[in-house]
């Protein structure tokens, strides 16, 4: 086979590749405007008490969560997929649920 055969195929398998990726990108672009219309966690739920989640950061108790810090809120953890400016944003931890970016619960896990 000669190298402009190759060189075809590469072509071809790059823009097989860009396809692929763009429809990948086009699909995740709804869900993060689904994101801000998820019901709000309520800190009543069984997950949300387990993990001590709170809406306001604040109001964290530090007798019952003494490794809290006040700066720590969902707005800076790694597992909040929130959009930015956004008061409501998704959590890895608690799927199908919003928290607020001013929230917090003990897996806060800070951003690199
Ligand atoms: Fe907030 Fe992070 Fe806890 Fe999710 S895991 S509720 S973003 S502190």
């Amino acid at each position: 086979m000669s190298s402009d055969h190759s060189t075809i195929i590469s072509r071809r398998r790059f823009l097989e590749l860009t396809a692929c990726c763009a429809a990948a990108a086009s699909s995740l672009l709804p869900k993060v405007s689904v994101a801000a219309d998820l019901p709000h966690l309520s800190m009543k739920d069984s997950a949300a008490v387990a993990l001590g989640y709170h809406e306001d950061t604040r109001k964290v108790p530090s007798s019952k969560y003494p490794s809290h810090k006040p700066a720590q809120e969902c707005g800076k953890c790694r597992l909040y997929q929130g959009a930015p400016g956004a008061q409501w944003g998704s959590c890895m931890i608690f799927p199908g649920k919003a928290v607020h970016v001013s929230g917090w619960c003990s897996a806060f896990s800070p951003r690199p």
